[in-house]
């Protein structure tokens, strides 16, 4: 346990100073605290690696943090199962993984998150085949705010489970999780340059014909950068310095040049994005699968990301390219691309249809509220629900609306927190859970405590 000065998220879009700093070394010791600070009428956030963008996990009271709860305790190959710890961070878990012939079956575009951060925002990759991270989760350990543990799976628990698969940490802590895993295998990757038309009339044929496809179009261009990821027998590439170059210095070094002076003179941005459009590398190479799927992230951005029926993402597509050319935003990020399978999940995006996923972004420092706004517009008239680890300005009267099981996981919440432990300001809003309405204990003699201050909106 100890104090921090101050913590900030990987964009910089949010910043704090928790109160006090909590780092469990077991399941049993965060059990025990979380109950005392339960007990003692605290407020608590869980923080994984820090990559939202919105504040989750910002408080001024207790951050916990599972980073020394790492690692994987189980494999069982045969059964396709691998229990691990929750606080583990993906490209560990790739690595360990793929030591005993296994792998997660898909991945998003990094691998630096912690896997129950990863989950708790439904977090997912691409490929019409495969639901988002969440889906690879057979059962879970929770901690909840009245220390007790407990087991969650289809069989135990099975309303919480459902709930738990998706929570944003408001349920309680994830100690443990118990993941579907598949045996390790290539996948042959191929990144190029394609028109806009020709990636929108091929795309029934992109999606259905490779394991994974996703693609970048370029803002004021008909350029994309088309990624597709396919399984294969061919062996492992030799060392391949142009993708490696092009990964490092091209995506990241020379775009952060690029991007810094967009920041200095905005009005570059559209022949910035013309320049990337231009200058899309073609890359062939056979790797394991987790080696594939991320990518490094160097160059920090603000993001807004939108989960709409799978129906609808040429026509929003083309209405966001309207919308560009319209409005002339000064932005030179592509816009992703990317298509995850329906799923079960009270709250996860992609409950009960099959979607499309399209994010925008802009560079660190740049102006996105406006570009962003008019973006979520589009994704509103078409039943959008938003990446809950991104920015939105959706309301929990809107948000109700969209998800068919919100009344449910708002019950399951409210019985296994009465006291709103694990809910900050963010939170008591995006629910729409009324402060006056929690039950709250009084504090125990020498604890100061504060509730965490209101968090404004994600856009303003
Ligand atoms: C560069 C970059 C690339 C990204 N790429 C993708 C992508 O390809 N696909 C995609 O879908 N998203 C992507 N994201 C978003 C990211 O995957 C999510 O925001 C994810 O939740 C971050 O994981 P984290 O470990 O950093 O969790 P944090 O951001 O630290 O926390 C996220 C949520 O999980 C909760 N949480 C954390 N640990 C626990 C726990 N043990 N128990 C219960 N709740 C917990 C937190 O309280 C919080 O509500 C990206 C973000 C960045 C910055």
């Amino acid at each position: 346990m100890g104090t921090v000065e101050r913590w900030s998220n990987w964009s910089g879009s949010v910043t704090g100073t928790p109160r006090q700093f909590f780092k469990p070394q077991s399941i049993d010791e965060l059990a025990r605290v979380i109950g005392d600070y339960g007990r003692a009428g605290r407020h608590v956030r869980v923080v994984g690696a820090g990559h939202s963008f919105v504040p989750l996990v910002q408080t001024d009271d207790v951050l916990v943090s599972l980073d020394a709860m790492q690692g994987v305790e189980t494999i069982d190959a045969a059964a396709g199962t691998a229990t691990v710890l929750a606080g583990t961070r993906l490209h560990m878990l790739g690595d360990a993984l793929h030591e005993q012939g296994v792998a997660q079956e898909n991945l998003g575009d990094i691998d630096v998150q912690s896997i129950a951060g990863a989950i708790s925002t439904g977090t997912h990759g691409t490929g019409v085949g495969f639901g988002t991270l969440a889906t690879q989760v057979e059962a879970l350990t929770l901690v909840t705010a009245s220390g007790e543990i407990l087991e969650c799976s289809p069989e135990r628990n099975a309303d919480i489970f459902k709930a738990a698969q998706v929570s944003l940490g408001a349920l309680g802590i994830i100690a443990k999780v118990k993941l579907r895993v598949v045996p390790a295998q290539r996948l042959h990757y191929r990144s190029m340059s394609k028109k806009l038309d020709q990636c929108l009339e091929n795309l029934e044929q992109y999606k259905r014909e490779n394991s994974h496809f996703e693609f970048f179009w370029f803002p004021y261009t008909e350029g994309v950068q088309a990624k597709f990821l396919n399984e294969t027998t061919e062996p492992v590439s030799a060392s391949n310095l142009w993708a490696d170059f092009n990964k490092i210095v091209l995506e990241n070094g020379v775009y952060w040049l690029l991007s810094e002076a967009c920041r200095l003179v905005p009005s570059l941005s559209k022949t910035v994005a013309q320049i990337s459009a231009q200058s899309i590398a073609s890359i062939d190479e056979v790797n394991y699968s987790y080696r594939l799927f991320a990518t490094p992230r160097m160059v920090r951005f603000q993001e807004m990301e939108y989960n709409i029926p799978a129906e609808h993402f040429t026509t929003v597509l083309r209405e966001i390219q309207q919308c560009i050319a319209q409005q002339q935003f000064q932005v030179h990020f592509p816009v992703e691309c990317r298509f995850v399978r329906a799923d079960d999940i009270w709250l996860s995006p992609a409950y009960q249809r099959d979607s499309a996923y399209i994010a925008v972004h802009m560079y660190r420092g740049m102006r996105y509220h406006a570009y962003f706004r008019a973006i979520e517009a589009i994704f509103r008239r078409y039943n959008g629900r938003p990446h809950w680890g991104k920015m939105h300005t959706r309301t929990a009267a809107e948000l109700a609306t969209l998800y068919p099981r919100w009344p449910d996981f708002q019950r399951v919440r409210a019985e296994l927190d009465p006291q709103g432990v694990f809910l900050n300001g963010y939170l008591h809003s995006l629910f729409g859970v009324d402060e006056a309405a929690i039950t709250d204990v009084p504090p125990s003699v020498g604890t100061d405590l504060s509730r965490p201050r209101n968090l404004e909106n994600a856009h303003e």
